[in-house]
């Protein structure tokens, strides 16, 4: 349920509610509008009797929220989430590119993709030091030594990391080089991976399950909120279908239906959406045109001698061209790049 309090409500009166909410067991959200406060109201305490907490001074109705998500949904929070990573709003009228190689490789390979996305305009390095693969045959990552590679990288360019966290046991290591931990699609519902990352001090990546629903995902979003971190950013990176001529389906639909749902700022993964380097730039400006708040692509030297995701991945003077190509896309929907 929440609480939606009048225009002009006082503090006291803000204080008093929240007050009683609690003394029935239950936990406050408080979201500060411009406007008006609205008190959420989470946790299963004793029933709250609807016409009791209206009957109170400065309140203005409750309203019942149906949706299992609370802490993810705009009810609770109408205005988007927005946060700083290295000074770039994340959220905000500018997009933000996350860019760089599926793993990283090696420190020639990595500094050279880092410098060239960085030349091309992209705000935050990618790149998986522990890396989920279908195989245990095929390559794994570096492990902490791709996480020093990426520091390296990060204090050349001035970019900030994200990479890949697989066990709830890696968050502190991972924690101490990444800028934000990335939960990729396999582990969208490892729940205790996301209670770690819920208590790290870390924004938080949230990519789809590539056999979830968008309530899956925005489940997934919650638990993480529910143990207290909010800088989340959630991801669409494509579904699994029937169809075989790409790598998944990706559901350009699902960003502006959770930017509708959800106050988080939402992503796209064109790479591993499609799987297909020629389909990544247009997919990058249909996600552009549909308000994605930015995109994470995979860019790599030297595609035909990845380890990992080379179909997928991008030249850096295609990934050039794409970031030139986005402007106008940016532009006639009121974002900057
Ligand atoms: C990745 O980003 O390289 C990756 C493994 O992505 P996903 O979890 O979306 O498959
Ligand atoms: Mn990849």
């Amino acid at each position: 349920m929440i609480v939606i309090m009048k225009q002009g409500a006082t503090e006291v009166q803000i204080a008093n509610v929240t007050a009683r909410i609690e003394q029935l067991g239950c936990r406050v959200h408080l979201s500060e509008g411009k406007e008006r406060t609205i008190i959420g109201i989470i946790g299963n305490g004793r029933p709250i009797d609807r016409e009791q907490i209206e009957l109170m001074d400065g309140v203005e109705r409750t309203v019942r929220i149906l949706r299992p998500f609370k802490l993810a949904s705009r009810d609770f929070h109408p205005l988007d989430t927005v946060f700083a990573i290295n000074g770039i709003q994340i959220g905000s009228r500018q997009l933000v590119v996350m860019a760089g190689p599926c793993a990283v490789e090696s420190r020639a390979q990595l500094l050279e993709t880092a410098h060239a996305v960085k030349e091309a305009g992209a705000h935050v390095l990618r790149g998986g030091a522990f890396k989920p693969r279908t195989s245990p045959y095929s390559f794994q990552g570096l492990g902490e030594e791709g996480l020093k590679l990426l520091a390296q990288a990060r204090e050349e360019t001035g970019l900030p990391i994200v990479t890949e966290v697989l066990d709830p046991q890696q968050v502190p290591l991972v924690a101490t080089y990444a800028d934000i931990l990335q939960i990729g699609a396999r582990n969208m519902q490892n729940y205790a991976l996301l209670h770690a990352v819920g208590e790290a001090q870390r924004p938080v990546l949230l990519k789809r399950g590539m056999m979830s629903t968008i309530e899956e995902l925005l489940m997934a979003a919650e638990y993480i909120l529910s143990h207290g971190n909010e800088r989340i950013i959630l991801c669409e990176r494509g579904i699994r279908t029937f169809e075989q001529y790409t790598r998944n389906t990706l559901d350009i639909s699902a960003v502006p239906l959770i930017k509708q749902l959800s106050h988080l700022p939402v992503i796209v993964d064109p790479s591993h959406g499609t799987g297909k380097w020629e389909l990544v730039e247009p997919v990058s400006r249909a996600a552009v045109a549909v308000g994605a708040d930015g995109l994470i692509i995979e860019v790599h030297p030297h595609p035909e001698e990845a380890l990992s995701d080379g179909a997928q991945s991008l030249k850096p003077e295609r990934f050039a061209t794409l970031m030139q190509s986005l402007r106008p896309v940016a532009a006639a929907v009121g974002r900057t790049l």
